[in-house]
This record gives structure tokens, C-alpha cells and sequence, in this order.
């Protein structure tokens, strides 16, 4: 992920969201506190069993494996996706993860919740807890949540993405290569996308989660309503002064709708960002507790997109 100061390029706009209700699941999705120690969990064993997980190397497979394990062990039917792509000058390999909960209607809209599980590499003794452990475990633990559900309206497509970190700098061809990869998929399909939300950084002990200004107006609003429903309104922060390349970017640059979660100040101080992208970013620095705030805003999220109407998004040619 990188961020980009005031007055970078802009995006068009193809959505607006319906919010007119219809009839939707009684009591909605919820998310407890045992959720959020089970997210905990999912990230320390991912850190402790697979560090480093560097995107196209031996261990970064081993991670996708891991979390496919994970997955696996709640009853899931998740798959590993394998493809390659080029990084920087060279052809590599990746695997996305993904887990597919099916709607009853299979030509309803898809959201996406996505979280990237590789680490940035070249960082002596660098384990990303925060950046890439972090939500990559809350979203284990969303899928438990997802799992005991009732089928929602949507169709819903969570994915631990490979290749967020570049290698040296970002550029066309360095990070981004799961959710890139992603958005082919999609568009080959003609999936309708209602929303591509990216989670990152999201287990920060000290939580204050940004929106950047290149995220889908409707989505960014949702997600305010989101935040207060889950009572914590004062944890989300809306910057219309940054905008955050990450992966939902690829989403939103292709015209479908697109959010971005993050927690960008993460440091020993409030501005210094000392952890990211350095061995500090060990699982210490890391809380259930704010990983229960993530994921209770994350769940009423979802509970108000899937009782928003399906809208039709034709993604940009
Ligand atoms: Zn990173």
C-alpha cells in the first residue's frame, strides 16, 4: 500500500447504491468478542508458522497453504488460485486464497472482502503482524462469522490476496498482483460487483481507521453509517486530503465499486508510522480488541450493503 498526497489523479464514478430496504436476514450478521480473539488467533499462527510470506517464493506459497488450512479446518470450501504474473522483469508465481458463500441467486452481486497475507520483502527479520497478518486473520474469522449465517441476498467472495507488497517500488508490474489478477477474473465473468472492500492494518493496538478519498462516495457514506451502528463512529476517519493505493485500487480504477479500511498511523507516536515496513511490526502491537472494532464495522458493513437493492455496475472497458 502507498499513500498519495492532496491533488494525484482523480476517478469516475459508475454507482450510486440504492439504500431502500428490502426484505433482508431477520437479525443480521453479527461479530463478538470471540470472533475477534478468534482473528487474533488466525494472525498469530499465520506469523508464527509462516514468516516471511515474500509474494512468489516457497514461503509465501506456504502461507496460502496455511490460511487454505485455516479455512479448511472451519468447515470451509476454500481454494487455492494459482496464477503468474510479471514482477518487476520477471515472471512469477502467486496464489490467491478464496472463499466463495454462494447467494440464492446465483446472477446476484458480488462483494468482495479482501486482505492481503504477503510481506514486504527485503526487511531483515520483518513479520507484517499489523500489515498483512492483522486482517488477513480477521478475515478467517469473518468467514467463521459468514460460515454460521443464514445465505445472504449476495453473493460474497472473500480472498487473501498475494503480491500486495512491491518488491522495490510500486509500479505497473510490482504489488497489487492478486487483486489485479482478481479483477480479470471478474470482468471475464461479467460478475456484478456492489462492493470491493479492502481491509489493511486493521489490528493497530491504537485504531483509528482511514478512508482515503479514492474510495466510492456511496461506500464511503455506508461505511459511516457502519461505523455508528457499531457504536464506534469516532474509530473511522475521513480523508478526502489522501489517496491510498492498495487493493481495492484495482477495483475502483476499473470502475466497480471500491472502499479501503486502513490504519496508517501505526507507530511508537501518533504520525510517526515507526512500525510500518520495519521489524516492528510484531504481534505485540497487535489487539483482539481492535479487531473487534474492525470487525464489528466490517460486519455492518456487509449488513447494509446486503440490505441495499442490487445495483448494476458495468465496469469500464
Ligand atoms: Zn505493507
Amino acid at each position: 500500500m502507498k499513500a498519495k498526497g492532496r491533488g494525484v489523479k482523480t476517478f469516475g464514478l459508475c454507482l450510486v447504491l440504492s439504500l431502500f430496504p428490502f426484505a433482508g436476514e431477520a437479525d443480521g450478521l453479527s461479530f463478538k468478542p470471540s470472533d475477534a480473539r478468534n482473528a487474533l488467533t488466525a494472525a498469530t499462527e499465520l506469523v508464527r508458522a509462516c514468516t516471511p510470506r515474500d509474494a512468489g517464493t516457497p514461503s509465501g506459497r506456504r502461507a496460502a497453504d496455511f490460511i487454505l488450512l485455516q479455512l479448511r479446518r472451519l468447515g470451509l470450501p476454500a481454494r487455492l488460485d494459482p496464477f503468474v504474473a510479471q514482477s518487476r522483469n520477471e515472471i512469477r508465481s502467486f496464489a490467491n486464497v478464496v472463499v466463495e458463500f454462494p447467494a440464492r441467486d446465483p446472477s446476484a452481486p458480488w462483494i468482495v472482502l479482501m486482505s492481503h497475507f504477503d510481506t514486504k520483502p527485503g526487511i531483515a527479520g520483518y513479520q507484517g503482524a499489523n500489515d498483512g497478518a492483522s486482517t488477513s486473520g480477521l478475515l478467517v474469522a469473518l468467514a467463521g462469522v459468514l460460515r454460521r449465517s443464514v445465505r445472504l441476498q449476495e453473493n460474497l467472495c472473500l480472498v487473501w490476496t498475494d503480491g500486495e507488497e512491491s518488491r522495490e517500488g510500486y509500479a505497473d508490474n510490482d504489488g497489487f498482483q492478486g487483486s489485479r489478477h482478481l479483477v480479470k477474473q471478474f470482468r471475464a465473468k461479467g460478475r456484478t460487483v456492489k462492493a470491493a472492500i479492502c481491509l489493511d492494518m486493521l489490528g493497530d493496538r491504537d485504531l483509528n481507521i482511514v478512508v482515503p478519498q479514492n474510495s466510492t462516495p456511496s461506500l464511503r457514506q455506508l461505511a459511516r453509517q457502519a461505523a455508528d451502528k457499531a457504536g464506534f463512529t469516532s474509530r473511522l476517519t475521513f480523508r478526502d486530503d489522501i489517496q491510498v493505493v492498495d487493493d481495492h485500487a484495482a477495483f475502483f480504477d476499473a470502475g466497480f465499486p471500491a472502499l479501503d479500511l486502513i490504519d496508517f498511523d501505526y507507530g511508537s507516536k501518533p504520525g510517526l508510522n515507526d512500525y510500518w515496513h520495519t521489524p516492528q511490526d510484531t504481534l505485540d502491537k497487535i489487539t483482539s480488541a481492535s479487531l473487534f472494532i474492525s470487525g464489528r464495522i466490517v460486519v455492518e458493513l456487509l449488513n447494509l450493503l446486503t440490505t441495499a437493492r442490487p445495483t448494476l455496475v458495468v465496469p469500464r472497458i
